[in-house]
């Protein structure tokens, strides 16, 4: 495209075309002047002023050649064609998290195509979930709870996650960190006939909890990150995880499957159940 780049205006703006125009202007006032100085140019009889005239000339044409060039708001050509220049910065970047209501969370999330995996706008969106997750803070994280509607979850659990539990709940609750786990297109399968009740948030429906009865093992099969085939066979508190993140990529938030009575703020929640075993609490609320 020939035109003026708006980060670079004025009189060398027009670039190389207006060079050559510059250069071919004053070729052909020389040979004009040549032949027919005399009489054109005779009231221009100075070398000076055929000289400012030659410079008029010049600028007016550069001016024209930049007519059609890109505003400056306008998207214009990048500066440079190196490669990765228009794609996200490397680093791990932060998303608000998409609230209960946002018709995102209530839609089935599409795969993800396995040559998307590898594509640095894929390993962004990764970098990006797992960097949400661990600033909420929480223990999982679904792509439609950033607005992207993928079948992406990613999954951790840390030792400064659980200091507030006590070593009778952690043990209730079957949970014990593990390291950071990313599944694309994840298939679960819930095992067994065990089940476990116990009180479950979302980053999605911030503020509440409420009592979830789920599936106590289970298998999970996927891509990594990678786009490697994984399997993950797990029982307690990563079963509970990956039950709720598969949940969002069909629409489904556990208010959908929790005791309805048993909803309650998380600071309620803290200040009335921290520390009773699950029995006492499901007693106490009559479930
Ligand atoms: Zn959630």
């Amino acid at each position: 495209m020939i035109g003026c780049d708006p980060q670079e205006r004025g009189f060398f703006a027009a670039g190389r075309f207006g060079f050559a125009a510059v250069f071919f202007f004053v070729l052909a006032f020389f040979l004009v002047a040549a032949i027919v100085g005399k009489t054109t140019l005779a009231g221009v009889k100075s070398i000076t002023g055929r000289l400012a005239l030659l410079a008029a000339a010049a600028l007016l044409f550069c001016c024209v050649s930049c007519v059609g060039a890109p505003s400056p708001g306008a998207p214009s050509v990048p500066p440079t064609t190196k490669p990765g220049m228009n794609l996200p910065p490397p680093g791990p970047v932060l998303l608000p998290i998409v609230q209960a209501g946002a018709p995102v969370l209530r839609a089935r999330a599409e795969e993800v195509p396995a040559e998307k995996i590898p594509t640095p706008e894929f390993q962004q969106l990764v970098r990006t979930m797992i960097a949400t997750m661990r600033a909420a803070p929480g223990v999982g994280l679904a792509a439609p709870q950033i607005g992207i509607p993928w079948r992406v979850i990613v999954l951790e659990d840390r030792a400064e996650l659980v200091k507030n539990l006590t070593a009778e709940e952690l043990r209730e609750r079957e949970r014990a960190p593990f390291e950071t786990r990313v599944f694309v297109n994840p298939v679960l399968r819930l095992l067994g006939d065990d089940h476990a009740m116990f009180f479950e948030g979302c980053l999605s429906v911030k503020g509440y909890v409420g009592l979830v009865e789920r599936s106590r093992e289970v298998e999970v099969t996927g891509l990594d990150e990678h786009g490697e085939a994984r399997t993950w066979h797990v029982t307690g508190w990563p079963a509970r995880i990956l039950q709720h993140e598969v949940d969002h990529l069909e629409g489904t938030l556990y208010v959908d499957r929790m005791k309805t009575r048993s909803f309650v703020t998380a600071d309620q929640a803290k200040a009335l159940y921290a520390g009773k075993p699950i029995a006492d609490v499901r007693k106490a609320l009559g479930l």
